[in-house]
């Protein structure tokens, strides 16, 4: 399958795409992983991004394109793939249409995963995610067996930077201003699918049951 999964922070893309990928052999393919991987390398693309990362700001439109361009034409994009947390601004959304209709593909819809705020909240400042594997826990709901190691990978499990109250309030301002703008992008294009998010298996059956219609 070919998805697109629109949803606030800390709304469950990642957890939701995971759960995909085991349906069909989609890939996830995250932006905000391959960012974090690219400033854990401190390469020339992490230097770019950091920053704005940092600060729970976007990084700009023409980098993103760069990564998904190339990303995008990957072998192993041919069994499907789960796009989290991209495209996120009305630009990146409509070179991502040019893009995919020059590669002669198309997508199956975009879902968009809707969670009330005061929960999202509390997720996010409960989060904890693996440096290493990118597994992601919370303290409260689903804590690591030993305090700060993965039940994985053994990784250190950490508070993400951008997880302080105050970048998370940005993100939220971020997320409301620019991308929730794509809801109504994809509506205008027949492919939006609105699930009201009580449980990632819910959200995944809305998704086959639409997949089988
Ligand atoms: P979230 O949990 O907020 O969905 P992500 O892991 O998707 O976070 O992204 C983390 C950060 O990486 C974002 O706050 C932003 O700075 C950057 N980022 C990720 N994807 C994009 C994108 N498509 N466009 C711009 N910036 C992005
Ligand atoms: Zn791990």
């Amino acid at each position: 399958m070919k998805l697109i999964l629109l949803g606030a922070p800390g709304a469950g893309k990642g957890t939701v795409a995971k759960l995909l990928t085991k349906l069909d052999g989609s890939v996830q393919i995250s932006t905000g992983d391959i960012l974090r991987a690219a400033v854990a390398a401190g390469s020339e693309l992490g230097k770019q991004a950091e920053a704005a990362m940092k600060a729970g700001d976007l990084v700009s439109d023409e980098l993103i394109m760069g990564i998904m361009g190339e990303r995008l034409k990957e072998d192993d994009c041919k069994k499907g793939y789960l796009l989290d947390g991209f495209p996120r601004t009305i630009p990146q959304a409509e070179a991502l249409k040019k893009l995919l209709a020059d590669m002669g593909e198309k997508l199956d819809m975009a879902v968009d995963i809707q969670v009330a705020k005061d929960v999202i909240l509390d997720r996010l400042t409960t989060r904890r995610t693996c440096t290493d594997c990118g597994a992601i826990y919370n303290v409260k709901s689903n804590p690591t067996k030993e305090e700060g190691k993965c039940d994985k990978c053994g990784g250190p499990v950490v508070q993400r930077d951008d997880e302080t109250e105050e970048a998370i309030s940005n993100r939220l301002d971020v997320y409301n201003k620019q991308t929730a703008p794509l809801a109504d992008f994809y509506k205008k294009e027949g492919m939006l699918v609105a699930v009201n998010a009580t449980s990632s298996d819910a959200v995944i059956d809305a998704i086959k049951a639409k997949l089988a219609s």
